[in-house]
């Protein structure tokens, strides 16, 4: 039975398609695809028509049609079986400008076609192979894989706990596995690999992947329609439990105490149960201390913000992906700008090879800067030692003079660790450009500070809360 779809009503005809369809399907994709590529992707598009067996999708172009049906054909394909509760073949066509000029963004129902529209065939949705339908049961997301995840520093212990979840699955000593950290890291995408790794070792494994904020919608609905008994036994009946962003089950009590029960049984049943949260569960406020208690007894990591190496990484596994290129020192300006949230660097790749296609230029670092003026932070200037150094100084109370002196006191040897830290993850300088700016140190000494820093991250939380405020300031204040 497909989980997605149970307890859903089928769809019949509805007048106005866009507003009880197609903006529900568009939540649908934002919950498990983003708000950025929504907004990209999804925002210029509608539905034009709909009956029980296919839904024609309007686009502006041929360039968005081509790119929504090769990239996120599936998940619309989940996102209209989870609300109409029928699995439709897709067709996607251009819309007059007529058509889309009806301000509100509400169709017609009646598909309008271009002169000279585009209408591509869709791959019938209605036999899939097993693998793609029970990915789609799970409310996964296709491309959220362990191959497409890159692997750096900050994300390197989240990465191989998750690798090992997914080898052996619901063993005591990572279950329950907690992945925590702030937004745009890929907590979801590692839940999610879990989850596909699953689906394709072929012991048909049920997998259900769910964000907690849809557990509780879900939970309330079976609160009205009665149906907490069927509620209670689509999550209590699957082998690998993913629950995204817990900390939005802080303050909701009942939801919580159901959330507890399916805890309890999956745990006891050897059921593998995967959480992620945007701080460690202890930091979480609003959380039953019994949940709290049971977050702690398998395996928490986190994942930080990854350093310029794996920007870069990310951003040419992601062109790999696209089967598209682009010069080394625009990639070099977008790892630069977005420094913090991975999310915010798809944006930006993504909004370029727009760009790049629709006006089929090759994209130089002057108009990538045009293009990305508004979406990232204008730094022309790279982020410098010295502008680090000046940061931390002021936020550690530590004179600059002391930073890049010899002086060994734990005050001193602190704050230049961390400087020595933020220069990795925020410059591409080598570790012996490093050692350079600090004063001559040499190759190991710099890695040893990083070390130190780093490991220091995980426990120390005034340190982490230091060191957070210290790269918001360098990549958001004015440059110098
Ligand atoms: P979070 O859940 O932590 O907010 P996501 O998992 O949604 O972050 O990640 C945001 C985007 O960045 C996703 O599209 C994801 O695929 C991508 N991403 C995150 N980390 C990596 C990585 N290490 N390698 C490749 N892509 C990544
Ligand atoms: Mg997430």
């Amino acid at each position: 039975m497909c989980v997605v779809a149970a307890g859903r009503r089928i769809f019949v005809t509805m007048k106005n398609i866009n507003e009880s369809v197609w903006s529900p399907c568009l939540d649908y994709l934002q919950d498990r695809l983003g708000k950025e590529v929504c907004y990209t992707w999804f925002k210029p598009t509608k539905l034009l028509s709909l009956d029980d067996q296919a839904a024609v999708i309007g686009v502006p172009n041929k360039f968005v049609g081509d790119w929504l049906h090769g990239h996120y054909d599936e998940n619309i394909g989940q996102a209209l079986e989870h609300v109409t509760g029928k699995s439709l073949t897709r067709r996607f066509e251009i819309f007059a400008a007529a058509a889309s000029g009806n301000g509100n963004g509400q169709g017609t129902g009646v598909s309008r076609k271009a002169p000279g529209a585009m209408a591509m065939p869709v791959k019938a949705p209605m036999v899939r192979r097993p693998v793609a339908d029970r990915r789609a049961c799970a409310s996964l997301n296709h491309r959220y894989t362990f191959t497409n995840f890159v692997v750096g520093e900050s994300n390197q212990m989240a990465h191989a706990a998750a690798v090992a979840v997914s080898r052996q699955p619901g063993l005591e000593r990572h279950n329950p596995m907690v992945i925590y950290g702030t937004v745009g890291l890929g907590k979801t995408h590692l839940a999610q690999a879990i989850g596909n790794a699953a689906v394709a070792n072929g012991d048909d494994a049920k997998v259900l992947y769910v964000t907690s904020e849809n557990f509780t919608n879900d939970f309330i609905r079976a609160l009205s329609e009665g149906t907490v008994a069927a509620f209670t036994d689509r999550y209590r009946s699957v082998d690998v439990l993913l629950i995204d962003d817990i900390q939005f089950l802080a303050g909701k009590e009942s939801t919580q105490v159901q959330f507890f029960h399916t805890f309890n049984t999956l745990h006891q049943n050897h059921k593998q149960i995967v959480l992620t949260a945007d701080r460690a569960p202890k930091d979480i406020k609003g959380l039953e201390e019994r949940l709290l208690s049971r977050f702690q007894w398998g395996l928490a990591v986190d994942i930080r913000p990854p350093d310029f190496e794996t920007r870069m990484a990310i951003l040419r596994k992601k062109l790999e992906l696209e089967n598209a290129t682009l010069k080394d020192d625009v990639l070099s300006y977008v790892a630069r700008a977005a420094n913090g949230n991975i999310r915010e660097l798809e944006g930006a790749l993504n909004r370029l090879l727009m760009a790049a296609s629709l006006e089929s230029r090759e994209i130089t670092l002057e108009s990538a800067q045009e293009i990305l003026r508004d979406s990232l932070p204008q730094r022309t200037k790279p982020i410098t030692v010295t502008r680090i150094v000046n940061v931390v100084s002021d936020l550690f109370g530590v004179s600059k003079e002391l930073i890049l002196s010899k002086r060994r006191t734990q005050a001193v040897a602190t704050a230049r660790h961390a400087s020595m830290y933020l220069a990795r993850t925020l410059t591409n300088l080598s570790l012996k450009a490093i050692g350079a700016e600090f004063g001559g140190k040499d190759h190991s000494t710099v890695i040893h500070a990083i070390n130190t820093t780093r490991d220091a991250l995980s426990h120390d939380l005034q340190l982490r809360s230091l060191v957070e405020q210290a790269q918001s300031a360098i990549c958001n204040g004015r440059p110098e």
